[in-house]
């Protein structure tokens, strides 16, 4: 079984009617990337800028970071990677201990980057010095208004002028992109489809939001339902809205590496989606042995569906019969 995976690893992950999905990995830790480069990632969909650097005693300066980013952007050239501004906060590693009654809905990711400008500016700083090869794009983690958008974009301008004067290369087009994992950003999908160049779901957080059900509880757990009608149907109208805006639109959380939930995502329209690399080849095998046709049918069926459960039981029934 397992040779059978490692064969088809360096096979395009292409439906049997011919519908190509872009496979790309999730990176938390540098000492990832020999695997993710051995498993044939098609980019790197999503770093964990603040796991990164989460050993560090103080926070690291822009040339350090630059290392660590460029290093990446190096490794996985000419692919993509993209890379997520400091999602601090939350149940995220923090420079300093808040005491918040409410952390996940606290001060994290957008919120405490644009309330500390000069970290934020020595990461964009960072990220456009490793973007001169033109394969780093830029992601804005937790955004929940325009006004975060425009306010980042602000400060990576800012930071570009700078690096001109100061004689230091860069991507002058470098791609900036927004998660939505916030139901509000879902909800104004089209509007952000105007101002940001991509966007990735991310559904470890918008399901949390969606369902007001902690992601880290374990006490509401089996509460926390990727299958949610609601979460299906959310993520069914991001992928319209984006579309319909032609910008590129992927998902990083951990539904995308459910081997479960991959026919329906496929069916409901996502061409790119960013798991642990140990993961690809299992989503080449199954995407190689599926027609695209008959996933759209199944995401239009589970759309019509009232309850978890039922998503649940057709997706089972669906893997069990044709995988
Ligand atoms: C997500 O929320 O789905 C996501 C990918 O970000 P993180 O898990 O880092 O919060
Ligand atoms: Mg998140």
């Amino acid at each position: 079984y397992d040779e059978e995976l490692l064969k088809l690893k360096s096979l395009p992950a292409v439906t049997l009617d011919g519908k190509e999905i872009k496979l790309m990995a999730n990176l938390d830790i540098s000492e990832e990337m020999s695997f993710i480069i051995h498993n044939c990632a098609d980019g790197i969909g999503l770093v964990r800028t603040e796991q990164l650097f989460e050993e560090y005693e103080v926070f690291p300066d822009e040339d350090q970071q630059f290392e660590v980013y460029n290093k990446i952007a190096e490794s996985i050239y000419p692919k993509v990677v993209i890379i997520r501004a400091f999602d601090i906060g939350g149940d995220k590693v923090l420079p300093v201990d808040l005491h918040e009654p409410n952390p996940m809905l606290g001060w994290r990711g957008i919120r405490l980057l644009l309330d500390s400008p000069n970290l934020f500016k020595t990461q964009i700083r960072a990220v456009l010095r490793a973007s001169l090869h033109k394969n780093v794009w830029f992601m804005l983690p937790m955004i929940n208004s325009l006004s975060e958008v425009v306010a980042a974009n602000q400060l990576i301008d800012e930071c570009k002028k700078e690096l001109t004067e100061e004689g230091i290369k860069y991507d002058d087009e470098i791609p900036v992109g927004i998660m939505i994992e916030v139901p509000s950003a879902a909800v104004l999908t089209s509007d952000f489809a105007d101002v940001v160049d991509f966007i990735s779901i991310g559904t470890n957080d918008l399901i949390q939001y969606l369902l007001a059900v902690d992601r880290g509880n374990e006490i509401v757990s089996s509460q926390y339902q990727e299958f949610h009608p609601a979460v299906i149907r959310t993520i069914k109208h991001i992928i319209d809205e984006a579309g319909k805006k032609s910008v590129p639109i992927g998902m990083c959380g951990e539904m995308a590496a459910d081997p479960f939930a991959l026919p329906l995502l496929v069916g409901l329209g996502l061409e790119s989606l960013s798991i642990s690399a140990a993961g690809i080849p299992l989503h080449k095998k199954i995407l190689r042995s599926l027609n695209y046709s008959e996933l759209k049918r199944l995401a239009d069926e589970c759309l019509n569906l009232k309850n978890e459960d039922e998503i649940n039981n057709k997706l089972h029934k669906f893997f069990n019969e044709k995988i």
